[in-house]
């Protein structure tokens, strides 16, 4: 049989199995702690820190994606504390990465009331897009090194381990291993990363192609030296025209 733990989250009483993370117990009682690295079906991690609560008699903040309940717990989700942490990590975001094609993080934005140029002079993340295979494109601009597609790579799905992290700190980035492309990698093209990924910068090719101008036909007919020169012509007309999209 399992044992039940009884806690306070928010002053309203749960109880759940020993085991239970914070995160968890609180959807049960329906109170909604944001998340952005976790994804149910991928093993919880506590990299991107947005779902930290105040834990009473805890020193730090603590994660609740990861963190498990505990006989008497008092947790609190909201306070301003919290609320100050999660919009700090939301500026720090939006001042490196392109998140111009993750809508869940663009709410968190709004709600958290994000001043996204808190930090004018932040060096941006500006890797170039790597077009190296036909199934899906890599634009690690929009990267937020959440981890997910490296852990259904890896373990939590598909077992193939064709991407990792490379390099530490500001200058981590999602790689293969040394850098070879995609083919040439263990990768099986079996779309799990793509699917997972909440910001876009995994995405099928055909969609970034769509987007691009490109109809059904011409995916399917032109090579891709044909499109590149063809997405060069593009770019270079952008330029000139706006100063614009990058591709
Ligand atoms: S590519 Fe996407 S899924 Fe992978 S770490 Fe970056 S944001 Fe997360």
């Amino acid at each position: 049989m399992t044992d039940e733990i009884h806690l306070t989250i928010n002053g309203k009483s749960v109880q759940a199995p020993a085991g239970t993370t914070i995160h968890k117990a609180a959807q049960l009682i329906g109170i909604s702690i944001p998340t952005i690295c976790f994804f149910d079906h991928c093993t919880a991690n506590a990299i991107c820190r947005i779902c930290v609560v105040e834990v009473h008699g805890a020193r730090t903040l603590i994660p609740s994606c990861v963190a498990t309940i505990s006989e008497g717990m008092v947790v609190e989700t909201s306070t301003p504390r919290v609320n100050l942490s999660r919009r700090t990590i939301l500026e720090m975001l939006a001042s490196s990465v392109d998140l111009s094609e993750a809508p869940e993080i663009l709410s968190l934005l709004k709600e958290y009331q994000a001043d996204q140029n808190r930090f004018p002079d932040s060096q941006r993340r500006t890797p170039e897009l790597i077009d190296d295979n036909p199934m899906y494109i890599r634009d690690y601009e929009k990267c937020i090194l959440c981890w997910r597609c490296v852990q259904v790579c890896a373990d939590d799905a598909q077992y193939a381990y064709a991407i990792n992290f490379k390099n530490r700190g500001y200058h981590t980035e999602i790689s293969t291993f040394y850098n070879i492309s995609m083919p040439e990698s263990t990768c099986v093209f079996c779309g799990q990363c793509v699917g997972v990924c909440p910001t876009g910068a995994l995405k099928p090719k055909k969609q970034w192609l769509m987007e691009k101008g490109y109809t059904s036909d011409e995916i399917m007919s032109l090579t891709r030296s044909e499109r590149k020169k063809k997405l060069n012509a593009h770019q270079k007309t952008a330029n000139n025209s706006d100063g614009g999209e990058q591709c």
